[in-house]
């Protein structure tokens, strides 16, 4: 057939370019170690920042919610899927966020397609490096959208100044792949200055910066994000996304959020786990500031060996390599060390800007941060 053709020629241009993905069975990705062709490695790919995938306490909590509201809801949250756990859920997220309002979704990504369904039929402009989940929200919306340069706040003044539509600034507090800040105090001003509504994705920072809760709680902007949006597959180590705002602003959401109102809702289980992980996050407010002891630790190291890391100030940690080709060859020789990294090549980063990706956690102890870095010294000496 023609059109298989067409899709074995696009395939293999992705694998001579070295860009070409397949996914493989791993035993379980989001422990500390993992088991990858019978070899062990310390694994530095996963977004469980702080271990919670596995905490006995969450694990319980969900298996409590199964033994109670069996395994699925088998509707969708607007006809009969509304189990009272959501309830319980939301109610605890406001608080978390400090807002009137919340709503969970099924994902990061669905709670993303949603937050930009407020911006129908106004102005979007969103900081170039934001997530895909972000970007796909605009399109979907197919309203007039802009992306300023990363963190370029006079590039955004610009465009923003120019625009006599309502305004909706998109941004993430910390960039997934870049590791890096927004300059929220800034943005903030600039926001009001120009009655922009504000959308903050806090997908990594949730569970690490402002004790737990956030970029904006750490910079007491709470009240100045009207949109705060987040995940609970990272450092809360479950599944689904929240959405906290005003009322009105939750209302909108519930009544024309097509990411909300068009799927079944998350099963019990991860509703409770949700919960527990919360709970546990508000109780155990230091654990994000550790991990970011430790990352300040190994990024330095990782500086003094010479490899370009960004601006990153967070647990996500990029080594800049170039090209994909040598991006692979680097994830290559710290597999046969016993280290696993994400390479990130195009089109989730451009194309002269492939990288390896460490994503830290909380329970690395000191000879596990001691192999990181010598890990790396190696690969130094190798590329
Ligand atoms: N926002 C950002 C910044 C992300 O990095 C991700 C996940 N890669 C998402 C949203 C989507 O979250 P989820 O995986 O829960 O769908």
């Amino acid at each position: 057939m023609e059109f298989l053709k067409l899709l074995e020629h696009k395939i293999l241009d992705l694998k001579s370019q070295f860009n070409f993905r397949s996914i493989r069975p791993i035993s379980n990705g989001a422990e500390k170690y993992i088991n990858i062709n019978g070899k062990k490695l310390l694994n530095l790919a996963s977004n469980n920042y702080l271990g919670l995938t596995n905490n006995e306490i969450i694990k319980n909590m969900s298996i409590e919610g199964i033994k109670k509201f069996g395994t699925g809801i088998s509707s969708s949250r607007l006809i009969i899927g509304n189990n009272i756990l959501y309830d319980e859920l939301e109610r605890e997220i406001s608080d978390f966020k400090n807002k009137a309002k919340s709503l969970v979704l099924n994902s990061g990504y669905c709670a993303n397609l949603a937050a930009l369904s407020i911006a129908k039929n106004c102005e979007v402009f969103m900081d170039r490096l934001c997530h895909a989940s972000l970007i796909d929200g605009a399109i979907l919306i197919g309203t007039r959208f802009h992306r300023f340069r990363h963190n370029d706040l006079d590039h955004l003044e610009r465009m923003l100044k120019s625009s006599d539509n309502h305004r909706v600034v998109v941004t993430e507090s910390i960039f997934s792949m870049d590791g890096d800040k927004c300059d929220l105090v800034n943005l903030v001003e600039l926001s009001k200055k120009y009655d922009a509504f504000l959308i903050l994705d806090e997908a990594h920072a949730t569970g690490i910066f402002g004790n737990g809760r956030g970029l904006a709680h750490e910079y007491s902007l709470d009240n100045d994000v009207h949109l705060n949006v987040g995940t609970f597959s990272k450092a809360l180590g479950s599944l689904g996304g929240y959405l906290s705002g005003d009322k009105v602003v939750i209302e909108y959401l519930i009544n024309f959020a097509r990411s909300l109102i068009y799927t079944t809702a998350l099963p019990p289980s991860v509703i409770a786990a949700n919960l527990a992980a919360l709970k546990f996050v508000k109780e155990n407010p230091s654990c994000g500031a550790l991990l970011l002891q430790i990352s300040d630790n190994v990024r330095n190291y990782l500086k003094s060996l010479g490899f370009n890391t960004l601006n990153s100030s967070s647990q996500i940690i990029p080594v800049v390599l170039g090209d994909s080709k040598k991006t692979l060859m680097a994830q290559e020789i710290l597999f046969d060390i016993g280290l696993f990294v994400a390479a990130i090549r195009e089109p989730t980063v451009p194309k002269n800007l492939a990288r390896l990706r460490i994503s830290l956690r909380s329970d690395l102890n000191i000879d596990e941060v001691e192999f990181i870095k010598k890990a790396f010294t190696l690969l130094a000496g190798k590329i």
